[in-house]
């Protein structure tokens, strides 16, 4: 089991092509070779990580991994492949968020221009990255924030069929050296969606002005504004209702690496916290022999267990999603918002148990506990992904239909279907398979069972004390029913992947351990809200559920995080 955890001692992803695993083993092993006392004096210096985007243009890292096949001018190992996307963006949140970053956002700068149908474009991004370049996401703006309705990037006709931008962005990432910025605006004169435009500018421009970096570290998260930026027929990639599919579609692929970056946080965080408090002796004993520091670990490899399983199984349906089945589109959110917050709690938990020493200059801890808040607030915080979750909740629950198996998908496959997603709307009319069927496999398993108990029950509240009209218009309220619901979801795709990879049943109880707590935690929330009725109150403190106590299971568990203890430590 220890296994699933990524380790670069050991890692050696055979599912993978041989180009694909030398580009993966070629960024360990910059990594570990420019060693542990390089990525922490760097990153406390805020040190611009000029040095790593050298190494990924030499490699070709970012071209081979993020231009389609239909851009790739028949170099066969370029294709966008989720499931090698996804192993980057975790290698790279094991190092840091620092090197995340870039990736991540140019990720986000290429998914207007690969939405586009615009072959100038699409081509000038595709020599970018050849090129060693990076992109940038232009949505955000200082005034605006989640409002991208109100844009005030705007573009004027110049007479001659091309335009003048004019505006600033704000929150930028990769926008003083990205060589392809794709920019959200409006046309102007042009009022409501069909004056919605998302263009490229080139950070390089000498009317593209760099205003300063707005946060004090290591990434560069860019102010920038356009001054009579020229627009011509070739920077032009979506206009109308399309731009905005195309930056709610870009966000629903850019959005998918938070997880990943999360869960390698967590996992160099979780090996540092192991080795040193396994090691540490106080009053004569191990701080582990604490009971309490036992708890918090075992607690925390469970949950990273848990997101593992849950995002991995979650590539499977970005990789066979299509026009009729867009499961992936409530799985991102999930992925999102608690897969993130639950990589904050997993390094809390650790920081709890290594206490000092996650303050200290020369460990990897101190890093993860500063940049792991960063996850849950890009691309969305959590209640906007809960309000987008919650969109999802009468149909998943009470509406299942058939759906052909979904295999676990390693194969070198280019999803050409995150670019073609069409329009972002109808969300409520996406419809799932039957959740009950992944509980129904694993009842066997004392803690799955309560924790199904408790998933029934939810749907019970829904049908005999759903919110009242205004519950419906209260965000406060109806955030903890999404709270809730996530949690199903959640496990359903635990369960889903456990069974095809064979997860030890012990580690899985423990994991529903983790969920009961965390279900029962959030009844008690929603009893407490202001507008709960007096029935959503009974039903609150009914649903609140002890796990099934089993100390020989838990014992077992410990083992394998005591196992983890030695197993890495990065290069000095
Ligand atoms: C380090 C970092 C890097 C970033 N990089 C980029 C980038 O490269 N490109 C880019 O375009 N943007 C980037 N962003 C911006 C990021 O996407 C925004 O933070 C996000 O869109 C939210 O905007 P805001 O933080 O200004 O919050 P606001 O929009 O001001 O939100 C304030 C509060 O209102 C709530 N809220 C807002 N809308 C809703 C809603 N619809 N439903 C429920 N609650 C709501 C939020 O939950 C929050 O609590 C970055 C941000 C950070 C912190």
């Amino acid at each position: 089991m220890t296994s699933l955890l990524f380790n670069p001692a050991t890692y050696d992803p055979q599912h993978f092509d041989l180009e694909t695993r030398r580009l993966l083993r070629a960024t360990i092993d910059w990594f570990e070779d420019r060693g542990k006392r390089a990525l922490v004096s760097k990153y406390h210096a805020k040190e611009f990580h000029a040095d790593f985007l050298e190494f990924a243009a030499k490699e070709n890292l970012f071209a081979t991994l993020l231009t389609p096949a239909a851009d790739a001018a028949g170099d066969e190992n370029k294709r966008w492949d989720t499931a090698r996307v996804a192993a980057l963006s975790e290698i790279l949140g094991f190092y840091g968020l620092s090197y995340w970053y870039p990736w991540q956002v140019t990720i986000l700068g290429l998914g207007p221009v690969w939405q586009s149908a615009n072959p100038a474009a699409r081509a000038r991004a595709a020599q970018v990255l050849a090129d060693g370049g990076v992109c940038a996401f232009g949505l955000s703006e200082k005034a605006h924030g989640a409002d991208i309705y109100s844009t005030d990037m705007v573009l004027t006709p110049d007479g001659d069929g091309g335009y003048r931008a004019n505006g600033g962005k704000y929150y930028i990432g990769n926008g003083n050296v990205a060589g392809v910025v794709s920019v959200f605006g409006r046309v102007e004169g042009i009022d409501g969606p069909e004056g919605y435009v998302f263009f490229t500018a080139d950070s390089a421009h000498p009317n593209y002005h760099l205003v300063k970096n707005v946060v004090p570290s290591a990434i560069y998260v860019s102010e920038f504004h356009l001054d009579d930026y020229p627009v011509t027929a070739d920077d032009i990639l979506h206009t109308g209702p399309a731009a905005f599919d195309a930056a709610l579609n870009t966000v629903n692929v850019g959005k998918f690496n938070l997880c990943f970056g999360g869960i390698g946080i967590a996992e160099h965080a979780l090996y540092e916290a192991i080795t040193h408090a396994h090691n540490r002796i106080l009053y004569g004993n191990r701080v582990t022999d604490f009971p309490h520091v036992r708890s918090y670990l075992v607690d925390a490899y469970a949950r990273l267990v848990a997101s593992k399983l849950f995002c991995d199984r979650a590539v499977d349906y970005f990789r066979s999603a299509g026009p009729d089945d867009r499961r992936y589109l409530l799985f991102n959110p999930v992925t999102k918002m608690q897969a993130t917050t639950e990589a904050e709690r997993i390094v809390g938990l650790l920081s709890e148990v290594t206490s000092a020493k996650s303050f200290e200059a020369d460990t990897y801890l101190t890093i993860a506990a500063t940049d792991i808040r960063g996850l849950p607030k890009l691309e969305g915080t959590v209640a906007v992904n809960l309000a987008l979750i919650l969109k999802f909740m009468p149909q998943y629950l009470f509406a299942p239909v058939e759906y052909p198996p979904v295999p676990t998908r390693h194969d070198a496959a280019d999803d050409v279907f995150l670019f073609n997603q069409g329009p972002a709307r109808g969300l409520g009319k996406v419809r799932f398979h039957d959740w009950r069927e992944a509980y129904r496999t694993f009842v066997h398993v004392p803690n799955v069972e309560v924790f199904a108990q408790q998933a029934e029950a939810f749907a019970e509240l829904l049908l005999t004390a759903p919110p009242s009209e205004d519950q419906q218009k209260d965000l406060n309220y109806l955030l903890t029913l999404g709270e809730l619901f996530t949690l199903i979801v959640y496990g359903q795709l635990i369960l889903e992947q456990a069974e095809l990879t064979g997860v030890d049943p012990l580690v899985l109880d423990q994991v529903f351990d983790a969920l009961i707590r965390d279900f029962s935690g959030h009844a008690i929330a929603l009893h407490s809200k202001p507008s709960s009725t007096l029935a959503q109150q009974q039903w609150a403190l009914g649903a609140v559920r002890k796990p099934v106590v089993d100390q020989a299971r838990f014992d077992h568990v410990w083992g394998q995080v005591e196992g983890l203890s030695g197993a890495y430590e990065m290069n000095a």
